[in-house]
């Protein structure tokens, strides 16, 4: 049976029910050099996360997805004290961002000095925390991959068929997603564990569907943002109507503490997909869809 690895022990679906796949705790979007997330301090993270996790649990979220990877201020470290603290489960990536943001060693580094970095992440733990990533966070630069960029993707894939774990990668055109498709089926790798995240951030829709029926996981994770609801209710629909109800994933990419901001900036609230969007979602779809769409799509993805 598939397990979910989180900061809290490994989880198995009598165990979960709402689960947000794709937020943050924290990520640090100031300048490269400057590595303000280096300095960041637990306790002011939690100061200002722990009321919003604290919110999120009352709203019912059994878990959270922190999809913050290295090269953007991967701090694992501070996510395991914010749950410790709270209570809520954390699910940890590993992974690299992309370009600019790739560090100096993983632009130097081979495919398999990669590959080896996120199996050791994946099967021992991350850094000093003992906590294993459950799964595999990149990005692709908005007009294609770069050269660094891909060996990352190929670098993942290996890692990801050695482990099950699934790969979610930053990816804002479709034609890009399908060019990491490409990369992915040629070395073997499933495409059914492969997450297009910010799907909604493509406006041609066709491609939505094009992609879930490559057998990769689409994900609208921009609940509450610039969107209105209306548009994911629609995009939502279409795709249960196309008969892709079991390749959908539903998140805000909302919180956060960001160390280039005074005090970490001011949060955005993760209990708006739970208590705005969701008695919508059920009106539209029904109860059990919605679950489907918020409980056993995200565990089905990045269990493993
Ligand atoms: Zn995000």
């Amino acid at each position: 049976m598939t397990r979910l690895i989180t900061t809290q022990g490994t989880l198995h679906a009598d165990e979960l029910g709402l689960l947000l796949p794709h937020e943050h705790i924290f990520v640090d979007l100031g300048p490269i050099e400057a590595e303000h997330w280096r300095d960041a301090a637990a306790e002011d993270v939690l100061e200002l996360m722990g009321p919003e996790i604290e919110a999120a649990i009352d709203a019912g979220v059994t878990a959270l997805v922190e999809c913050t990877p290295t090269g953007v201020g991967r701090r694992a470290d501070i996510d395991v004290a914010v749950s410790e603290a709270t209570g809520l489960p954390v699910v940890l990536p590993t992974g690299i961002y992309q370009e600019p943001f790739v560090p100096e060693w993983a632009v130097e580094a081979s495919e398999d000095e990669i590959r080896e970095w996120m199996l050791a992440e994946l099967t021992e733990g991350i850094e000093e925390t003992g906590i294993r990533a459950a799964w595999i966070k990149l990005s692709a630069s908005d007009d294609g991959m770069t050269e660094t960029e891909e060996k990352i993707l190929r670098a993942a894939a290996a890692a990801g068929a050695e482990t099950g774990a699934l790969i979610g990668s930053h990816t804002v055109a479709g034609a890009v997603a399908h060019t990491q498709l490409d990369v992915l089926e040629e070395v073997g790798y499933d495409p059914e564990r492969f997450v297009w995240i910010h799907t909604q951030a493509e406006d041609d829709e066709s491609t939505h569907h094009a992609v879930a029926n490559r057998g990769a996981w689409i994900e609208y994770d921009g609940i509450g943002g610039e969107k209105p609801d209306a548009y994911y209710l629609e995009r939502i629909t279409a795709a249960l109507e196309a008969g892709l109800g079991d390749r959908v994933l539903l998140s805000m990419d909302r919180g956060w503490y960001d160390p280039s901001e005074p005090g970490g900036g001011e949060p955005d609230p993760y209990t708006y997909l739970p208590n705005r969007f969701l008695p919508k979602l059920r009106d539209a779809v029904g109860t059990d869809q919605t679950r489907r769409l918020t409980q056993d799509n995200p565990l089905r993805a990045f269990a493993r």
